[in-house]
This record gives C-alpha cells, sequence and structure tokens, in this order.
C-alpha cells in the first residue's frame, strides 16, 4: 500500500466519522427542540395524565358558545378560539379586535385517550377507560356529570370503577 491510498482510506475514515457525530448531535438538538420522545423508552415526556376538557375539542367556541368538536378552529392571539365557522363571517375577534387573516386557522387539538392513544369524544373511550375532567368529574354514557371520587351517575344508576387514569404505557 503506497502513501497516497493510505491517506486516502484515512481521508474516507475520518470523514465517515464526522458524518456520524454531525448525525448524533442533530438528533440531539432535533430532540431538545421538539421534545420528541425519549428513543430508549418510548414513552412520551410529558405529563401522563391527561384530562377530558384539555384539548380544544372539548372547549367551546366564544362566538356562538356551542363546542368545538372537530371543526376547523381559528384561534386567535388574544387566546380565545372559535370555529373557523364562526370567525371567517364575524370578520374580526369580537373580544379583541383582530381580523380574522390574523388569527391561526387549523383542526383542533383533540384529546386522545391516555391508555389506547384513540382520539376521545366523551369521557369514555371504546378500550373502556374512563377518562377525569380538571374538575374530577367525567361525562357518564347518559350525558350526565359525576363525581370521580363517587363513580355512581345519579341520573341512570351506572356504577364506574375504572375511573382513576393508568400511567400510558408504549406496547411492546
Ligand atoms: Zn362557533
Ligand atoms: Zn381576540
Ligand atoms: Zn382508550
Ligand atoms: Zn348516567
Amino acid at each position: 500500500m503506497d502513501l497516497g491510498n493510505t491517506l486516502f482510506t484515512l481521508g474516507i475514515i475520518i470523514l465517515l466519522v464526522a458524518l456520524i457525530a454531525m448525525v448524533i448531535v442533530f438528533q440531539g438538538y432535533l430532540s431538545a427542540k421538539y421534545d420528541l420522545p425519549g428513543r430508549a423508552t418510548g414513552r412520551p415526556k410529558k405529563k401522563s395524565t391527561t384530562f377530558l376538557d384539555e384539548g380544544e375539542d372539548e372547549k367551546k367556541c366564544e362566538i356562538c358558545y356551542g363546542k368545538i368538536n372537530e371543526d376547523p378552529i381559528a384561534k386567535c392571539a388574544c387566546g380565545r378560539i372559535f370555529h373557523e365557522a364562526c370567525a371567517k363571517p364575524t370578520g374580526s375577534c369580537p373580544y379583541c379586535g383582530t381580523s380574522y387573516e390574523n388569527m391561526e386557522v387549523r383542526e383542533p387539538e383533540r384529546t386522545r385517550c391516555p391508555v389506547c392513544g384513540k382520539f376521545l369524544k366523551g369521557s369514555i373511550c371504546s378500550c373502556g377507560a374512563v377518562i377525569r375532567r380538571k374538575d374530577d368529574t367525567f361525562v357518564c354514557k347518559c350525558g350526565n356529570f359525576v363525581d370521580a371520587g363517587k363513580p355512581v351517575c345519579k341520573k341512570c344508576g351506572a356504577v364506574y370503577e375504572r375511573t382513576i387514569m393508568k400511567v400510558f404505557k408504549e406496547k411492546k
């Protein structure tokens, strides 16, 4: 092997090492910036408890006072959210005057079941988990609000057992 060849091989190795180092640094940067779930555990870094009323779909449109549900929303800089269908014809925020053009129009962030990951419609997931609201109540199948501390529906008599949140664990 002559000197030229050795130098060439050495150069390739240094290049590869530099490339790998760059990829590692970049991944670290990305996960720090976007809060990506940790690779090793696969667990989301954010809080393991989800409340039903944290999702934007559970919030009320501040123009028609109807529930957002799955409709596209227009979010104003003042923090209020409206149905896109309500904000568009209104033209501006009735609270702070920001024009519709300057609002953030997108799909609402919906609450997912912390047990199975499916989108929630009401307190009771199709997997059987019961998701509480922040005030420690949940919505019965009949639509009545039930105290999670005494999980018996006063209206329809339904008895609930699984009102305690499970910690989210990734399936392996
Ligand atoms: Zn509305
Ligand atoms: Zn506003
Ligand atoms: Zn579920
Ligand atoms: Zn009920």
